[in-house]
This record gives structure tokens, C-alpha cells and sequence, in this order.
């Protein structure tokens, strides 16, 4: 077995995957990938404040949709399960216990009015609030207070004056004053652990090698450090990640981007166009290249190679991304891909599925959509026509002789249906192309007009025209 086990420890507590932690995923996956090791999904839903119910399963929904495979999780169970932290909580329970035996960590009985009391003192005082071990000091009698049904919490024994430090692989050496970390409640008063405890105690259990995950945690991680060192455990590799930014390099946020993994999906982004547009925030392909697989990314991926500074998320990047990915499938894919995408919209199912013709409605869209949902608005012209109430006098003026126009038409191909309205905009100065597109699309532009004209036949183009005429 590989020694390299990668993790993603998501919180149920949003609509879906944040498009951040989707990207955290990906390097966590493809490392593993890389060298043959695991990837494992382990929920965090400590938080009972936050957590929304269906999350998971969103979440794990998301990855799947991206091909990103966890080896353990779950939903796939595994040697360490339970994955999910809500089931472990005996686990944190024996571990704070044996961190207090070992005067690591200990009771603290203090309640929210001395706390928020010593927190407005400290602030007053221009002072860190922070917990002032009170608890740890003067409380003798811990056992028999618990016993006697009394609520508490274990914080961490932070020792003062001591340099905490980690490695990390993108940014170096990172260190912390003990003094200016807190003694960290670990098990709250409900049972259940504070992240600090959970991610470090079942990071280790669950054998992970690589802590990768996003940059907002580096101010926790010395904690973890010292509760690594409590234990008497080995650090694992640490990486923080950069954080994906607005283009104004703010926190990437739902005011100013969508975050939902869900909502890229929704709009028609390809899954493999996404991931290679997250490879390439913080990282560069070593020839340069801007398209490649996600089996070329795991090859060359490396921690190290990860740049520190915030990418800028520029969704303008993804959709031309998406665009090319989508220009390079061939028909076939492309139609099953939208066949999916508009599964539930029967007209456009139908008609891929049983129009012979779309196969020619493919080839022209391939190259004009940068989403799949842009499938709909460039066809559905073929299922309804445009209204009256979107001609005006021009087109109506135009009506009598495009069809006399294109009855002439003998042999129904784009070819001839061009010469034919080739013929009139010479001949008439008032017959424009936009013209035409509006009377039969609705529309100024789209695919071309000849090509989808051959696709409505003639029989429907005419009765087009005659309708509007009523
Ligand atoms: N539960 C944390 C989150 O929601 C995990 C952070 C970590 O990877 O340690 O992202």
C-alpha cells in the first residue's frame, strides 16, 4: 500500500460544494492519484449550528459528477469508517480524556458570563482575548463536579513562550508565538469536538499523509501542531492552498461569482473543462499549455509547484475553456452530453434522439456555444416560430418576396437556399441577412440561416411565412 492517503473533510453546512473546496479536491485527488495512494472524503458536520440536512449527499453527488473518486468515505465505507465525524464522537471523547491525563488539555467549567466578562476586560486592556486558564488553575475537583451532572468544556493547554512551527510545501517554514494561541476549547459542552479536535485526531487515525487544504486554515494548523505534539504523533505533509479570488482579489464569494459546484454544472460547463480551469489557479502546466486532460494533470502535478499567490476566478477563462472543450468532441459525445444536460426538456430530447437532421444541428452549434445551455437558444427557433409581434414594417414587407424566393427553390439544400436569398439582396436593396434571420428566428443572428432553413423544410419555412402574413 502506498504511503500517500489525501483527504477532503467537507462541512454540510451550504447548498452544495463550494467551487473553492471542488478545487481543494482536485489537487487532493490527483495527487493521490499520482502515487498511487488513497483518496479518502471524511464529513465534518460537528458544527449542529450550521449543518444543513441533504449537504452530504450534494457534495458527494458533485464529486462523483466530476469523476473525482473517493477510495474511502461515506458513502464507499472503508478501514477507518465511520466518515462521518457525528458518528466518532466516543473517539474525540477518549482522546481529549487522554490528552487531560496527560495534562495536555483540561476541564474548564467557566460560564459565558465570566467569559465575555474577561473577553470585554481584555479588550479594554488592549489585550488578546484569550482564555486566562482559570479552570486549570483553581478547579481541583473536576471529576465530582462532572459527576455531578455539571456542564463543561476540554480546552487545550497551550504552553506559553514556545515557538509552534510547521513546514508547508508551498510556503516554507510557518511560525507562530504560543502566546498568541489561545487555549482552544477541543470538546464543547454537547459532546462534540471543535474541528481542531476532529481533523487532527482522525487525520491521524485515518493514516493521511497529506494535509492539503486551503489557506484560511494555516492560522489553525499551529494549533493542530500542538495537539500533533500532545499526542505524540508525527506531523503529516502540510499544504495550504491559495485561496481563489474575485477579479477585485477578493475572497471568492457568492455576492460577486457563483460558488455551487451545482451551478457550473447547471449551466452547461463541462465537468473535464472545469477541472482543467481549477488546475490552472496557482499552477502552470510545465510546457505552458492551457487544455489538457485531467490523466495529464495528475501526472505532472506537484505540491511543490503550487504558487502561493491568490488566483483570480475568471469565469470570461472558463467559458472559453469551455468552448474549446466543447468544439473538440465529436457529435456523437456532444450529443450525449445533451441529452443529459436536457433531460427533463422533451422537445430538444426529442429531437436528438429522433431527428435526423440534428446531426448537421450539431456540427453548426459545436462551435457557437460556450455552455451547453446555450443548446436551447440557439435552436429553439426549429420548434416554435417567432411571433408577429416581433416583426416590423420591414419584415412584413419583405414577406411576399422571400417566399416567392424560396418556393423556386427545386432541390431543398442550404446551397441553393443561399443562392436564392443571395439573389434577392442583390436584387433588392431592402433584403438584409439580419432580415431574414429575424423572420424565421426571432433573432438577428444564430446558426446559419441556409443550413437550419434545409433543417425546419420547406414545407414548414413557407408556412412560416404564410402565418405571419395572416
Ligand atoms: N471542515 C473543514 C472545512 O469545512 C476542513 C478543513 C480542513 O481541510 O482541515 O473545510
Amino acid at each position: 500500500m502506498s504511503s500517500v492517503r489525501t483527504r477532503i473533510a467537507p462541512s454540510p453546512t451550504g447548498e452544495d460544494i463550494h467551487i473553492g473546496n471542488l478545487y481543494t479536491a482536485l489537487i487532493n485527488w490527483a495527487y493521490a492519484k499520482k502515487n498511487n495512494g488513497q483518496f479518502i472524503v471524511r464529513i465534518e458536520d460537528t458544527d449542529r449550528e450550521r449543518y444543513v440536512k441533504g449537504a452530504e449527499e450534494k457534495i458527494l453527488a458533485s464529486l462523483h459528477a466530476f469523476s473525482i473518486t473517493n477510495d474511502e468515505g461515506p458513502d464507499v465505507g472503508g478501514p477507518y469508517a465511520p466518515y462521518r465525524q457525528s458518528e466518532r464522537l466516543p473517539i474525540y471523547k477518549q482522546h481529549a480524556e487522554e490528552l487531560i491525563a496527560k495534562g495536555k488539555a483540561y476541564y474548564c467549567f467557566c460560564s459565558k458570563e465570566r467569559l465575555e466578562e474577561l473577553r470585554s476586560t481584555q479588550q479594554k486592556n488592549k489585550q488578546i482575548p484569550r482564555y486566562d486558564k482559570y479552570c486549570l488553575l483553581n478547579v481541583k475537583n473536576a471529576k465530582e463536579r462532572i459527576a455531578g451532572g455539571e456542564k463543561y468544556v476540554v480546552r487545550l493547554n497551550v504552553t506559553p513562550d514556545k515557538k509552534v512551527w510547521f513546514d508547508d510545501v508551498i510556503r516554507g517554514k510557518i511560525e507562530f508565538d504560543s502566546n498568541q494561541i489561545d487555549d482552544q476549547v477541543l470538546l464543547k459542552s454537547d459532546g462534540y469536538p471543535t474541528y481542531h479536535l476532529g481533523v487532527v485526531v482522525d487525520d491521524h487515525l485515518m493514516k493521511i499523509s497529506h494535509v492539503v487544504r486551503a489557506e484560511e486554515w494555516i492560522s489553525s494548523t499551529p494549533k493542530h501542531v500542538i495537539l500533533y505534539e500532545s499526542f505524540g504523533w508525527p506531523l503529516p505533509v502540510f499544504a495550504h492552498m491559495p485561496i481563489l479570488r474575485n477579479p477585485d482579489k477578493s475572497k471568492l464569494s457568492k455576492r460577486k461569482n457563483p460558488v455551487w459546484a451545482s451551478w457550473y454544472l447547471g449551466e452547461g460547463y463541462l465537468p473535464e473543462a472545469i477541472l482543467n480551469f481549477l488546475a490552472l489557479q496557482g499552477w502552470s502546466h510545465p510546457d505552458g499549455k492551457e487544455l489538457f486532460s485531467v490523466a495529464e494533470f495528475i501526472e505532472k502535478i506537484d505540491l511543490k509547484d503550487i504558487h502561493p499567490a491568490g488566483p483570480i476566478f475568471d469565469i470570461n477563462k472558463l467559458q472559453w475553456m469551455n468552448q474549446q472543450y466543447i468544439q473538440t468532441l465529436d457529435n456523437s459525445s456532444l450529443k450525449n452530453k445533451l441529452l443529459n444536460f436536457y433531460e427533463e426538456n422533451q422537445t430538444i430530447h426529442g429531437f436528438l434522439s429522433n431527428n435526423k437532421a440534428s446531426e448537421t444541428v450539431l456540427e453548426l452549434a459545436k462551435t457557437r456555444m460556450k455552455a451547453l445551455k446555450d443548446f436551447s437558444s440557439l435552436v429553439h427557433y426549429l420548434f416554435e416560430s417567432p411571433g408577429k409581434d416581433m416583426m416590423s414594417e420591414e419584415h412584413m414587407q419583405i414577406i411576399p418576396l422571400i417566399k416567392t424566393a424560396l418556393e423556386q427553390v427545386a432541390s431543398w439544400k442550404s446551397s441553393e437556399i443561399l443562392a436564392v436569398l443571395k439573389e434577392l439582396m442583390s436584387k433588392q436593396s431592402s433584403a438584409k441577412m439580419s432580415l431574414f434571420y429575424v423572420l424565421f428566428t426571432g433573432s438577428k443572428q444564430g446558426l446559419p440561416l441556409p443550413e437550419m432553413l434545409e433543417v425546419l423544410g420547406k414545407d414548414e419555412v413557407l408556412k412560416r411565412l404564410e402565418n405571419l402574413q395572416k
